[in-house]
């Protein structure tokens, strides 16, 4: 008999997540077919994206190889962009590597393209926190202003060199800000130039931080920021950034040496093209067991599927977090779809649990979580040592 092939569009952190529960799920065999596992990514390895303020920092490398993985095995690894799904003729159309337009038949497709990282329009100015040449560049930008800054003896130019505003300060724009303070201090250090003068601001257009849970988690997050060497303002919308200056929405100024943005993200816009239904959001339409409407054998999970707890009507959110666990479930959906069984049906997280992990540079963290209406907040090395276990499970290190 042929083999059943399963293609899995996407090696983020939900797309990985699901190559690996749906092949250990059908340990590689289904109705007596051997399944043709392939997975299709535009990198050439697994991006570890929510890390991925760590190469605008230091030297990090983030991409892991995909013949890391032991169940990695067997697998075909191909590089290329898709472009559009045809559910009828099941087939994928793809660029390959090379630049050339193939195409490809499967029995089974999982569509994890995930998101993008929002960009502020161009004549915003500043550099925003985008993928891994934007956080290349970041690197070498803030610590090119930090070399001229020994050099310059105008006070205020000084100061604006070794000045840094992130705008937005979702989870990622804390993170950011806090490792970025925590770095910038060593590498002045090393300059001979005096930590005290750095300043990095984190922008939020809000009252307070972490609008996803209470006041009191908010404001250790500030403190902790704080502790770190960053500033938080508040109240303060963002306009752009010109010449060496953030301009605020009321009136406002501030001299920086560079305006990093971190503003959230959206799905991935190439869904647009691909041909499955979608949201008016963009995200890709799925019954409660991940099955994309009108389009036998095909699935979507992670940041690119709109994914409702039928319960409850709630929407997953765009989070790794959530993205694994419906990996996870996927697998069993896949099996028992093969089997003729009745599948399991997507539920919300939150309705388990709220859980939120943060870090804040080594040793300093915070993690949140709430059950039956109970807080729970950690920090300090617990919290870092959680956050690491974490950023590890996300990319199936562990
Ligand atoms: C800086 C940052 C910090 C974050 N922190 C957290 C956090 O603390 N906790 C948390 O839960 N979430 C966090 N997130 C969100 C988290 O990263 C996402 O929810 C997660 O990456 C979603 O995984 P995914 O696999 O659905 O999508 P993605 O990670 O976006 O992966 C999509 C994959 O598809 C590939 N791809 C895209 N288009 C195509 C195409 N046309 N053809 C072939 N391949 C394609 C991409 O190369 C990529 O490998 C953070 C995000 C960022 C940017």
């Amino acid at each position: 008999m042929n083999d059943l092939t399963c293609i899995i569009i996407g090696g983020g952190h939900v797309g990985l997540g699901a190559l690996k529960a749906i092949k250990e799920e059908n340990r590689g065999m289904a109705n007596g077919r051997r399944i043709r596992f392939v997975l299709i990514d535009k990198q050439p390895g697994h991006v570890r994206k929510m890390l991925l303020f760590r190469p605008a920092v230091g030297q990090e490398e983030i991409m892991i190889p995909w013949t890391h993985y032991s169940f990695s095995e067997g697998v075909e690894f191909v590089q290329g962009t898709v472009m559009s799904v045809d559910s009828r003729g099941k087939q994928i159309r793809y660029e390959d590597a090379q630049g050339n337009d193939a195409r490809m038949h499967y029995d089974l497709l999982v569509v994890a393209v995930g998101s993008i990282v929002r960009r502020p329009d161009p004549d915003q100015g500043g550099v925003a926190l985008t993928d891994l040449q934007t956080a290349a560049d970041i690197r070498k930008r803030w610590r090119a202003n930090l070399r001229k800054a020994v050099g310059e003896t105008n006070p205020v130019e000084r100061k604006r060199l070794m000045t840094i505003a992130v705008a937005g300060a979702g989870i990622s724009g804390v993170e950011t800000s806090a490792e970025l303070a925590l770095e910038m201090q060593k590498e002045v250090s090393s300059l001979g130039l005096n930590p005290p003068d750095i300043s990095v601001y984190l922008l939020s257009g809000q009252e307070r931080l972490f609008l996803e849970g209470p006041e009191k988690v908010g404001r250790k997050l500030d403190q902790i920021l704080s502790e770190c060497g960053v500033t938080v303002l508040y109240n303060r919308k963002v306009m752009r950034e010109e010449a060496g200056v953030v301009m605020f929405s009321n009136g406002d100024r501030l001299p920086v040496g560079l305006c990093i943005w971190t503003i959230g993200l959206i799905p991935n816009p190439a869904l647009r093209t691909m041909g499955l239904p979608l949201s008016p959001d963009g995200q890709v339409l799925v019954d409660e067991s991940y099955r994309v409407q009108g389009a036998p054998g095909v699935y979507s999970i992670g940041d690119c599927a709109r994914i409702v707890d039928p319960r409850n009507g709630k929407a997953d959110l765009m989070r790794c977090a959530e993205g694994g666990l419906q990996a996870d479930r996927l697998g069993k959906i896949v099996l028992a779809d093969l089997e003729g069984r009745p599948a399991p049906v997507h539920k919300s997280p939150s309705s388990i649990m709220d859980l939120f992990c943060i870090g804040l540079g080594e040793n300093r963290g915070l993690v949140w979580g709430r059950k039956w209406g109970l807080n729970m907040i950690v920090t300090g090395k617990p919290a870092w040592k959680f956050r690491n276990l974490a950023w590890d499970a996300g990319s199936k290190l562990r």
